[in-house]
This record gives structure tokens, sequence and C-alpha cells, in this order.
């Protein structure tokens, strides 16, 4: 019987919280934060972190993991970086809603806006959806590495209420750019 099921010894500890870096040592047991400091006793799990950072997970508000997120359950680079929530749909680009016949418009428009190449899309997006709540479940259906929140992106809204008229509203340079394509 061990005292924790995990201990992170010897890291540079950042708490979040504002206070100052510290080396010590940080227990977990029950998935809580158990303790930090010198910690004494003995966790099945023990990891030497003695030169490293320890930090509560990073919150990404920023990312394009939209399609990624349908096909991949690593959200890789993020999670390999200390992130631990992604949010995406940001930039007004995403899947969803999406009528059948306007996929490749969406795609475009990503492709246009975020240099996604088009070819990882058209082969990597199942299209098991077709509002927004539908890519909701759909998502939901998948596990993933790091947790994940969805933004309606107003592009995506905008095709599906407009149809090809979307391309014609007012847009940023950068993003007509990408509609542009289409339109
Ligand atoms: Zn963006």
């Amino acid at each position: 019987m061990t005292d924790y099921d995990l201990i992170i010894r010897g890291g540079t500890v950042h708490d979040g919280l504002g206070s100052a870096a510290r080396v010590a040592d940080l227990a977990v047991k029950d998935g809580l934060i158990a303790a930090i400091g010198a910690v004494t006793g003995s966790a099945s799990e023990e990891i030497d972190a003695r030169g490293l950072l320890v930090t509560p997970g990073f919150v990404d508000v920023h990312t394009h993991y939209d399609g990624q997120a349908t096909w991949e359950n690593r959200l890789v680079p993020s999670s390999g970086h200390g992130v631990t929530s992604v949010v995406m749909g940001n930039c007004g680009v995403g899947f969803a809603p999406c009528r059948p016949g306007q996929h490749d418009i969406l795609v475009k428009v990503m492709e246009g806006v975020e240099d996604v190449p088009e070819v990882v899309m058209t082969e990597g997006l199942p299209w098991n959806w077709e509002t927004f709540p539908d890519y909701l479940d759909a998502l939901q259906a998948r596990e993933f590495d790091i947790d994940v929140a969805a933004q309606l992106p107003h592009s995506a809204l905008r095709v599906f209420v407009m149809g090809e008229r979307a391309g014609r509203c007012a847009l940023s340079p950068r993003r007509r750019s990408g509609l542009a394509r289409w339109a």
C-alpha cells in the first residue's frame, strides 16, 4: 500500500496562482494534488522532474483542431506541450454546420485562411454531421488525450444560411482570399 498514486520529485513548481517558482515535490492521490513540498512517503509511480517545470495544464484558447479532432485521438502538437484543454472554431473557420453539398466550400475556406492542405481535410473529414449539435455529438463520441471545446464558426454558419452568397459578404482581405477560390 503506497501513500500516494504519483509523486513528481524535484521539479520547479509553478502553481498557477502567481506564487514564485520553487523546487518541490508534488504528490497526487485519487486524481487530486495531495501535497506539495518535501514529500515523504511512497507512490505507485514516481517521476524524477529535476531540471523540469511542473505546472498546471495550459488552456490554449485559439486552435484549429476542428478537422483533426474528427479523425485523430491525439491532438498533437498541443498535447505534447503541456496543453490540457483546447478551444477551436476560432477565426470563424470550421466544419459545422455544413449541408451535404457544401463540404468543399468549408474545406477551401479553411485551406485559404489557415493553410491546412486541402487533401488532408478531404481524406480525413468523415462528415458525419450536418448541424453544429451533430458535430458536437460526433466529437463527444470520440476520445482525446486532452479536453476539447468547440465554438460555432461564423464562416460555416454564413455558408449554411446564405449558400454561395456568403462569399460576397464583407470580409477581411485575408478571409476574402480564402472564400474567393470558390465564390
Ligand atoms: Zn485562428
